[in-house]
This record gives structure tokens, sequence and C-alpha cells, in this order.
């Protein structure tokens, strides 16, 4: 497949957390590499719907009794994958990671087809490897930044995982004619926006020092992270529940 069949084959949703949220935190970051997470949450529909509610709605989880704010760019299940945050904006999920890489979080909840998820997300990480310029050894799970056991399900076979996005990648090299037809046009272009570009293209140049955001006191996260942002999601769903939603 090119570029665009690509693309389009990952059944792209936009749902974008409101700009101004706490946890859209507008700092701008040039994405060097894709963290991969898994949820972490097996509960029946803990799906990318349902992540993306509590991303875009509450966006928080408790701890120590206070809120953690969260963020990531894209969820991906078994059906479809939902973009919550530009690329270039640093989202909070992965300590030293956040002022460097675009987060993917892959959903395993219960009832899921996992391989046609983790495949649906080696689809999503070939088309930003494409887009950046960038090759297999960016792509790195959550427990590169701070030694954590995420992603859950797919740090046992990380290295097959990965080539399994790198053949995505040369599959697109391999079937592009180099016609201009085969690369995403304005209507395609929502998995990275020309805008998105545009502005890391800004950041290159500005940033050739490699001069990033300092890390602050949202980059340090807690060892049990992913379970507590699940039970932050059963609590926001029965909340709904109860009020009737
Ligand atoms: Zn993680």
């Amino acid at each position: 497949m090119n570029r665009k069949q690509l693309g389009q084959s990952l059944n792209l949703k936009i749902e974008m957390v409101a700009p101004g949220r706490p946890n859209r935190s507008g700092k701008k970051i040039n994405p060097q590499y894709i963290t991969i997470h898994n949820t972490s949450n097996t509960s029946k529909g803990a799906d990318a719907d349902a992540h993306s509610n509590l991303i875009r709605n509450k966006g928080y989880y408790m701890w120590k009794g206070e809120k953690r704010y969260v963020s990531w760019h894209y969820t991906v299940d078994d059906n479809k994958v939902i973009k919550h945050i530009p690329i270039w904006e640093r989202a909070i999920h992965a300590g030293k990671g956040n002022g460097q890489s675009i987060a993917i979080e892959v959903c395993m909840n219960q009832g899921i087809n996992q391989q046609a998820a983790n495949d649906r997300a080696a689809r999503l990480v070939a088309c930003l490897l494409h887009d950046l310029k960038l090759n297999k050894s960016r792509i790195v799970p959550h427990k590169h930044w701070t030694g954590k056991n995420c992603p859950i399900l797919l740090l046992p076979n990380f290295a097959s995982f990965c080539s399994q996005c790198e053949s995505h990648l040369d599959a697109i090299d391999l079937s592009s004619s180099g016609s201009s037809t085969d690369e995403p046009q304005d209507g395609d272009m929502l998995l990275v926006t020309a805008e998105e570009m545009e502005i890391i293209k800004a950041l290159d140049e500005e940033l050739l020092g490699g001069a990033m955001a300092e890390d602050g006191p949202e980059d340090e996260d807690p060892d049990d992270e992913h379970t507590l942002i699940a039970q932050s999601l059963s609590e926001l769903l029965s909340e709904e529940e109860n009020s009737g939603k």
C-alpha cells in the first residue's frame, strides 16, 4: 500500500482534546521518537472511544490525593484510530519521553481482536515514520523512558512489533510510484496535517541545537500509572451511567 492507502486503512477519527484543557500542554516538541503504550485496561468497553472520552472529558487520574493530568496523541483499537492532540504538542505520558515523542496507546479491552489492534498500530506507526522521515530505531516502548512494564502486551515481542511496523513502512516505499497522488492530499492529511508538518519543520530549524522545554513536575509519573488511568476511566463510565448518559 502507498502512504495514502495505508493512511486511509486506519479508519481515523479526529477527536481533539479542547485547547486550554489542563492536559493540553500547548508546549511544542520536535518529535524524534514514537512511544508505544498499552492501556493495561482489560475491562469490557475500554476501547478507543472510551479512552477518547476519558482524555477529552476528564483527562486525569488521582494520585496521592491530587489530580494528575495525562494525554497522548493517538488511541488504537481493533477497528479505529483516534487522534487527540497535534503531533507537535507535548503530551503527558512517559516522563522524559514527553519532550521527544509521539504517544500511541494500544487498547487491550476484553473482547478486542488484539492482533488486529496491533497491526492497526503498526500501520499508524509506519505512516508517522514515513511522514517524519524516521526509521525503525525510533519506535520505543514506554519502558525505554521510565523503566515501567509498558506496553505490557507488546513488550515481550517488541522487536517483532517493530519489524511489523518496518514491513508496512517498506511497503509504502515499494508501492510508491513516485506519483504525487500516492502521497496524502489535503483531505487525507488528517493523520498528520500540513500545518503540523510546517510547525515541526520550523522547530527543526529553530532547535537544531536540540534545546527543548525542560522537564517539569508533570513529567514525573507514578509506577502504576496505567492502573490509575484504568481506574479513572471506570469511575468516569460509572458516573456517566448514574447520570443516565
Ligand atoms: Zn505506558
